[in-house]
């Protein structure tokens, strides 16, 4: 049964109720536990139905539809965190709005309203607002998708989708250092294809890449550019950043590289600090150089889960490039902390990133409040 966001009113969900111990949000584990309610809308006949917050649960769909078919399916993922007064604080949600939007296009998707996304996701916060962790024991992950659920084995854009936001918390996450493999054998991206968008199909063919950097001994894979091989452009499932002398370098956006929020924000910040940040392409060969006269301090993937992970060695062609120890790195583990400082409303919010979602829920959500 479906509930209209104009008639609120709630079935009882199945599932456990969230936590009341904060200890125990602190353990959860990422995507293990799911919080009561999902947000759901349609696209059918042209348009896109009034949003509906329902139980979390099974759809039932039928096998042919074309996100499975085909593989027209497109996401987005961002965070909410606790302020030390309990408030519920978004991270640049709108980014994330659009975004999906740019991603939807690139597979002849129609567009979804930025308020959609925006008003449905405030109201999904307000309603599931016990699953968001207090402050110092996690986040809650929040997953907006759109997939195609026309039935036809046919190669078309399709003319029926849904847009459902789910949640869940996770406790406090260390992002341990990781070692990558820079793998010659498989390319995430291609000029002209999809890399800078967050599709779906973007990720399955990375698991045998990842595979392999596990059977190397590394934690994920360091991606090098299409045509050339030589280049490197992300790291894993995250945007990479190198700390070259006092400079800090990154691969530029332009086709092959996913835009991340959490990349734009470190840039930001950077700047703010007076560091020189370059969007520049970085070859292998100028990283081994790098690395050989004492010039790579830090290398570090940056995306929504952890934040900022370090990178702790890079394997290429059976060689090791050893990173400087985490601890003596003067950059990326204080933009870490000062990031995190903003996004649990502990620092101030200079470039109003920070979107509080409002509780009190006979009053509308304020956009970009401050
Ligand atoms: C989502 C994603 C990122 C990070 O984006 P954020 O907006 O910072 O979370 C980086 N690379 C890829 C391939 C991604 O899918």
């Amino acid at each position: 049964m479906l509930i209209p966001m104009s008639s609120l009113r709630l079935e009882r969900p199945e599932g456990p109720p969230p936590p009341t111990d904060p200890t125990e949000f602190a353990r959860i584990q990422f995507s293990t536990r799911y919080s009561s309610h999902m947000l759901v809308a349609a696209f059918e006949s042209g348009r896109w139905t009034e949003s509906e917050i329902r139980p979390y649960g099974p759809l039932q769909l039928v096998p042919n539809i074309t996100a499975l078919q085909s593989g027209i399916s497109v996401f987005e993922g961002l965070k909410a965190h606790r302020s030390p007064a309990g408030q519920i604080l978004l991270f640049r949600p709108w980014d994330n709005a659009r975004r999906l939007n740019r991603s939807a296009e690139r597979l002849a998707m129609p567009r979804l309203p930025e308020s959609l996304f925006l008003t449905g996701l405030r109201k999904l916060l307000q309603i599931d607002a016990r699953w968001v962790p207090p402050l110092g024991t996690g986040a809650l992950y929040i997953r907006p998708m759109i997939f195609s659920v026309d039935g036809v084995v046919r190669i078309k854009p399709a003319d029926q989708y849904l847009f459902i936001i789910v949640t869940f918390p996770f406790g406090a996450y260390f992002s341990a250092p990781v070692d990558v493999l820079i793998t010659e054998q498989y390319v995430r991206a291609f000029p002209g294809g999809t890399g800078d968008v967050k599709l779906a199909g973007n990720y399955a063919p990375t698991l045998v890449a990842d595979r392999e950097a596990k059977a190397a001994g590394c934690d994920t894979v360091l991606w090098l550019d299409g045509p050339e091989r030589r280049y490197v452009e992300e790291c894993g499932v995250m945007n990479v950043f190198f700390v070259v002398d006092d400079r800090v370098i990154t691969p530029p956006l332009g086709g092959t590289i996913l835009p991340g929020v959490t990349r734009d924000s470190v840039i930001q910040l950077l700047r703010d600090r007076g560091i020189g940040v370059e969007e520049r392409r970085l070859s292998v060969d100028e990283l081994v150089t790098l690395h050989r006269e004492g010039r790579l301090r830090e290398c570090f993937g940056t995306g929504t889960a952890a934040t900022i992970t370090q990178v702790r060695r890079i394997r290429f062609r059976g060689d090791d490039l050893i990173l400087p120890a985490v601890e003596a790195r003067p950059v990326g583990p204080s933009v870490r902390e000062q990031l995190v400082a903003i996004v649990t409303g502990q620092a101030p919010d200079r470039h109003g990133w920070v979107d509080e979602v409002t509780l009190d829920q006979a009053r509308p959500a304020a956009a970009n409040a401050r």
